[in-house]
């Protein structure tokens, strides 16, 4: 890796980090459930569940995609497991969680891609925890307009789709998806009046005129609630980092997105989608 790309001093993260996470981890674990904090190698980890915050990851451990950022195992996934939905529900009750951010694989294998999984998981949540606000963080239902709509008829409080990349580079950082799918996906979401969430990396290549044109984009959605963070290489056989973007940059961006009329804006190297969620939704 050249020089010019070793890993910055704000990047490095204290793991041992102050806080038990101890508990958290526990009830995570007795109820054999995936999160991403975990497979996504989240550096908040230890922040996040020290606080009982974590995003829950449904549908299994594998993804039928195959994104070159992402940690996630990709192949054949295993049937669908029907006691998840409940599983889920009562870990949200164990760990006291007043705001719980669902997630999941991709499920191209299955004939309604996890949707109908996606809402009997929303649904056991709410019947258990009816004071918690619940936001997903959703696939793109291969574009079936009828299938993210099922969804979205269980009102949760925010729903977000990722968009992860500037449209240039969506093709080499992204598997299947692509960048009009998803600003669609996001358009569906504003239109029933829900409160609609996107997030993009940066340090891919990235030039800050894409970054303002995706900001743009995003905005003629109707999306005004954007995530912006560093992209860090999981592994050796992922997509190198090609910049790492330094903090005042961040604050640049931050400032542009608020200008052109986003409302809330997490903008910062170890930013993830589910940072502050609790906080950017609720303040
Ligand atoms: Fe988990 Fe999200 Fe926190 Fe990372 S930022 S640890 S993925 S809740
Ligand atoms: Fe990872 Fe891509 Fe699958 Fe999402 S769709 S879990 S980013 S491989």
């Amino acid at each position: 890796r050249p020089a010019h790309v070793m890993k910055p001093d704000w990047l490095k993260i204290d793991l041992r980090a102050k806080g038990s996470t101890g508990e958290t981890a526990g009830i995570i674990e007795r109820h054999r459930l995936n999160t991403i904090c975990t497979s996504g190698l989240c550096p908040n980890r230890h922040e996040c569940w020290a606080a009982r915050t974590a995003t829950i990851m449904i549908g299994g451990d594998v993804c039928t995609r195959n994104c070159r950022f992402c940690n996630t195992l990709s192949g054949r996934p295993k049937p669908l497991d029907p006691m998840e939905p409940g599983h889920v529900a009562a870990t949200v009750k164990a760990l006291g969680l007043r705001y719980a951010v669902i997630t999941s694989v991709d499920r191209d294998d299955l004939p309604d891609y996890g949707a109908a999984h996606w809402v009997e998981t929303i649904k056991a949540i709410g019947r258990l925890n009816p004071e918690t606000r619940i936001e997903v963080l959703l696939p793109d239902f291969m574009g079936r307009a009828d299938l993210l709509g099922m969804v979205l008829d269980t009102r949760p409080y925010v729903a977000g789709h990722n968009l992860e990349t500037v449209r240039r580079l969506t093709p080499s950082v992204r598997s299947v998806a692509s960048y009009d799918r998803s600003l669609d996906v996001l358009r569906a979401i504003a239109a029933r009046g829900i409160s609609a969430k996107t997030g993009f990396m940066v340090g891919l290549g990235e030039t800050d005129e894409e970054v303002e044109q995706t900001m743009d984009d995003i905005l003629s959605t109707g999306c005004r609630r954007l995530t912006i963070g560093q992209y860090l290489q999981p592994t050796a056989r992922h997509l190198p980092v090609a910049a790492y973007i330094h903090p005042d940059k961040f604050a640049d961006y931050r400032k542009t997105a608020l200008a052109k009329g986003f409302e809330h804006v997490e903008s910062g190297p170890l930013v993830r989608s589910s940072y502050h969620a609790e906080r950017a939704a609720t303040d």
